[in-house]
């Protein structure tokens, strides 16, 4: 037996190695399952290559749990190691400056584990103790026992092992018992080693016998499962691509469509994408893509290596050349997953292409399934912005849909204003917005439909993409504004009349918690409804933007500004504005005559005085004079007001455009029953 010291610079590696590694312990089993692959793996090469003549065998890998010894054993059929290969291999790890890189990387296991080789050690995160056990396919070559319990020292002798192979055998820690735990294993390898290529048996199938799980005597495969994305596109069916997502993501509805990636230059990556049909943010979060390196899992939180937008999509993705086991800021600035990204997004974007002009009519069927993920990436990722203006749709409120071409050539020429800029009306909600979008129809003007999740995100996107365009929700003004003409048509009335109709509609606007209203006078056209609710296109944007992003309560917060647009052609407004100019008139003008008077000797004083102060009379006179117009002004009011409680139409009229918006609700809408069955004259 021979003792020796392994090569570290470091006096003590493994107590740093528990250390920094805590959070990721479980590694360690990819990590010796891997190599117990690759090394039957190289049988089969050596064999192939005439380098290796005996029996190749039974070819499988095994983990075998022993509580009482508190043993985990891994156990292999391939090369094995003989006293030369341990020493190099095992022994002299290639390690510098080992103090600096577990400080520098101290948060992330993966870094120091990859970038070190030391895949091997991490067993001593779980071990109090490691032995391996191997006898080497070389020819004549003798079995050997290394033994090592985490301090730098291990020990060689003579193995015991009869047949080609390795046991890879850990003395697991007391903190660490979980590990001896079967059910805890096959999770751990079901995760990790589900696609490898050589079998990986833990323990026994298990099956119900008198109300009891027992073992049966079949070997627990753990990897039944093909890899599907290894094989070559022309050799699945739609069927096996389907059969392998539901292995990927039990439970989950068929995906939409699926595109398989295989390239070997200038990288070489694997893999099949599936666009899920999403119902819930939730499945987005739990299923996500999985990322392997030559078949062994690596990792789900693939954020940095694949672009924003396919976090939304599911599958696998298998590259030797994505640097995994390197930190998160390091994966995002490397210029190979960088190319990666890129060439995935291509890939995407021409399957997307490709489907669209195969076959428009099953594109559009998809389009309700598939627009979030268009949106989203176009939101997201420029260069598939640009590539996805070729396909992306547009659905108006009848359900028909258009490119974003198709689309400029058919509202152009109604729907330019007189700036020459383009307005695409849209609508967010076709039932409660129906009365605004029939009125743009009959005004010969087409509506979109923006009724997906990303849609308050994609308007903006499409504003600022497309060319003199501006997108105007259809009830953000009255129609006649929607798209500014040269032709809109001006108000008619005097001062006195928009005093009037001002201070009596204002006063009977509702007051409905969050919402706030403002009145102004529109001359419409006479068929069109008296009394219109619109909601300015603006803050309206801001308030569902900050209702998709946090930090922008400020704007959530804000109530929601409606504004009733009076027609002031309707005839119903008409009589009502003559009736109450007729009932108004004697007591309004002379109060409307001093608040004229008033302000123009104010304005007179202050003129007198120029930029200067006021002298001291001057000052008396000017506060006089304004608490006169004050008063003036709102004796005016009570008395429109006073003559406003009598008129039940004009609330009525306020009411019905409420109804028509959902705004009606309540106390208000109860009212406004009772007064609508008091107003039926029979
Ligand atoms: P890596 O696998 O990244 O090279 P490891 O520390 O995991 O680093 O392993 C070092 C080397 O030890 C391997 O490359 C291999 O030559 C040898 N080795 C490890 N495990 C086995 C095994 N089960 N059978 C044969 N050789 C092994």
């Amino acid at each position: 037996m021979s003792t020796g010291k392994i090569g570290v610079t470091t006096e003590n590696i493994f107590p740093v190695i528990k250390k920094f590694l805590y959070s990721d312990h479980e590694i360690f089993l990819r990590e010796l399952v891997s190599n117990a692959v690759d090394a039957s793996q190289k049988v089969r090469t050596l064999a192939a290559f005439g380098d290796f003549k005996g029996e190749v065998g039974d070819l499988r890998v095994t983990v075998t749990l022993d509580k009482e010894a508190g043993t985990l054993t891994v156990s292999d059929h391939g090369i094995g190691m003989d006293a030369e290969d341990i020493d190099k291999y095992i022994n002299q790890i290639a390690f510098s400056g080992a103090e600096d890189f577990l400080a520098k990387y101290k948060d992330n296991a993966n870094s120091i584990i990859g970038h070190f080789g030391l895949g091997f050690y991490s067993a001593f995160m779980v071990s109090k103790k490691v032995v391996i056990n191997s006898l080497s396919y070389k020819e004549g070559a003798e079995a050997v026992r290394w033994e090592c319990d985490g301090s730098p020292e291990y020990s060689l002798s003579k193995g015991d092992r009869t047949e080609r192979g390795t046991d890879i055998i850990l003395y697991i820690d007391d903190d660490s018992k979980e590990f001896l735990e079967q059910q805890r294993i096959d999770t751990l390898l079901k995760k990790y080693c589900r696609f490898l290529p050589i079998p990986v048996i833990s323990g026994k199938e298990k099956e119900w016998k008198d109300g009891a799980m027992v073992d049966t005597d079949r070997d627990n495969v753990i990897n039944a499962l093909e890899p599907q994305w290894m094989k070559r596109p022309a050799d699945l069916t739609d069927d096996d691509y389907r059969k392998f997502y539901h292995e990927l993501y039990p439970g989950q509805d068929d995906p939409l469509f699926w595109i398989h990636l295989n390239v070997d230059y200038p990288f070489n990556l694997t893999g099949i994408l599936y666009f899920p049909k999403i119902k819930n943010n939730f499945e987005v979060s739990k299923n996500r893509i999985q990322l392997y390196c030559n078949q062994v899992f690596v990792t789900d939180s693939v954020e940095g290596v694949v672009p924003e937008f396919m976090m939304l999509m599911q599958g696998v993705i298998d590259s030797p050349d994505i640097p995994l086991n390197v930190s998160r800021s390091y994966l995002q600035s490397d210029t190979a997953v960088k190319k990666i990204s890129t060439y995935i997004t291509k890939k995407v974007s021409s399957r997307l292409e490709e489907l669209y002009k195969e076959d428009r009519k099953a594109f559009e069927e998809k389009w309700p399934d598939i627009r979030i993920f268009i949106e989203y990436g176009m939101l997201t990722d420029e260069k598939f912005c640009d590539a996805a203006m070729k396909f992306c749709l547009l659905e108006d409120t009848e359900h028909k849909f258009f490119t974003l071409d198709e689309y400029k050539t058919l509202v152009e020429p109604a729907q330019t204003d007189k700036d020459g800029t383009i307005v695409y009306l849209y609508a967010t909600d076709p039932v409660a917005q129906y009365n605004y979008i029939k009125a743009a129809n009959d005004k010969g003007y087409n509506v979109l439909l923006m009724d997906g999740q990303l849609d308050s995100h994609f308007v903006g996107l499409l504003e600022h993409k497309l060319d003199k365009t501006r997108l105007v929700r259809v009830d953000s003004d009255v129609v006649e504004h929607l798209i500014k003409k040269d032709d809109t048509p001006a108000v008619d009335l005097t001062p006195t009349q928009r005093n009037i109709l001002t201070t009596l509609f204002n006063s009977q606007t509702p007051e409905i918690d969050k919402a706030m209203f403002m009145v102004s006078f529109e001359a419409m056209s006479p068929t069109a409804q008296p009394i219109v609710i619109t909601q300015n296109e603006y803050m309206r944007r801001m308030k569902d933007m900050a209702a998709l992003q946090p930090g922008m309560n400020f704007y959530g917060e804000m109530p929601d500004s409606y504004t009733l647009v009076v027609n002031t052609s309707n005839p119903l407004i008409e009589k009502i504005k003559d009736a109450a100019a007729g009932a108004l008139a004697d007591s309004i003008t002379p109060l409307e005559k001093t608040v004229d008077d008033d302000n123009a000797r104010i304005e007179a004083i202050r003129a007198e005085a120029k930029d200067a102060k006021p002298s001291d009379e001057a000052q008396k006179q000017l506060d006089e004079l304004q608490a006169a117009v004050a008063e003036a002004r709102s004796k005016q009011e009570a008395i429109i007001k006073d003559y406003a409680e009598k008129q039940p139409v004009v609330k009525q009229l306020i009411d019905l455009a409420l109804l028509g918006n959902g705004l009606l609700r309540g106390k208000d809408l109860s009212a406004f029953i009772e007064r609508s069955v008091s107003l039926i004259n029979l």
